[in-house]
């Protein structure tokens, strides 16, 4: 079932988001060559509670972390370990952030040092997807409008969109109603409606779209070793169109013009 939210709900839903994306920025200056992924989850764990916030992942049906971790191959889900990364790495950072009983969530994928030029596209073809995607979201408009957007535009590159894993409606849980899965599907032609939260999560790998859960329970990867990239944003369905939450404010007008959202 999907639970509409109220404004004062959608306005917690951003308070928690802008917390996400100052933490994105503040991982920006700390991941280089020579970090653990568990020294990353650290400072995420930290930076949240000093905002009076919870990471709303940890213990997540035994989560066992603050945020996902995903290196390289590996697509979502990675737990923050040991890794020390390396020059020319990608990672994925996904974060739930719960306050004000609702949760955000929101992830980026992020270089570390130097990353040859085909990973720079891959990330920026996902991230371009992601927009593309979010300048569909408007009362009236078929979920569909969401995968079709990520399927078509990551297609012309012959990337591989994942099919396995998919956005979701997100505020009261984690994860709730409805899917919103990277392609188009049977149960798509349901249509968008103001209240409406979602969190959109293209998933695109540089090689084949195939997948597979390593033994931890967690954490998916290529089954071609090919590299992954993460991008997601919680959105808000208005009266007019789109909300992004899990962005700050002022950033949007920039966000807008890099990638000709209306
Ligand atoms: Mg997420
Ligand atoms: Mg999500």
């Amino acid at each position: 079932m999907i639970k509409l939210k109220t404004k004062e709900q959608i306005e917690q839903i951003r308070q928690n988001g802008i917390i996400a994306s100052k933490l994105f920025k503040y991982l920006k200056t700390v991941i280089y060559p020579g970090i653990t992924t568990m020294e990353i989850d650290r400072i995420a764990e930290v930076f949240i509670r000093d905002h009076k916030a919870i990471p709303s992942f940890k213990g997540y049906e035994g989560f066992p972390c603050s945020i996902c971790a995903s290196v390289n191959e590996e697509i979502i889900h990675g737990i923050p370990c040991k890794r020390v990364l390396q020059e020319g790495d990608i990672i994925g950072i996904d974060v739930g952030v719960l306050k004000g009983g609702m949760i955000s969530d929101s992830a980026r994928t992020f270089a570390v040092g130097e990353i040859k030029p085909e990973l720079q596209k891959l990330m920026d073809v996902t991230e371009t997807a992601l927009y593309k995607a979010i300048s569909k979201v408007r009362p009236g408009a078929p979920l569909n409008d969401i995968g079709g957007t990520v399927e078509d535009y990551a297609s012309q590159f012959r990337m591989g969109v994942v099919r396995g894993y998919c956005g979701h409606g997100v505020g009261f849980e984690n994860h709730e109603d409805p899917e919103v899965p990277n392609y188009r599907f049977r149960q798509g032609k349901k249509k968008l409606m103001p209240g409406m939260v979602i969190a959109i999560e293209p998933m695109i790998n540089l090689g084949d779209k195939d997948y597979f859960v390593l033994d931890d329970g967690w954490t998916v990867v290529t089954v071609d070793g090919s590299y992954s990239a993460h991008f997601e944003n919680t959105v808000a369905v208005t009266e007019k169109g789109y909300d992004i939450l899990t962005i700050e404010p002022e950033d949007l007008a920039e966000i807008k013009a890099k990638f000709k959202m209306p």
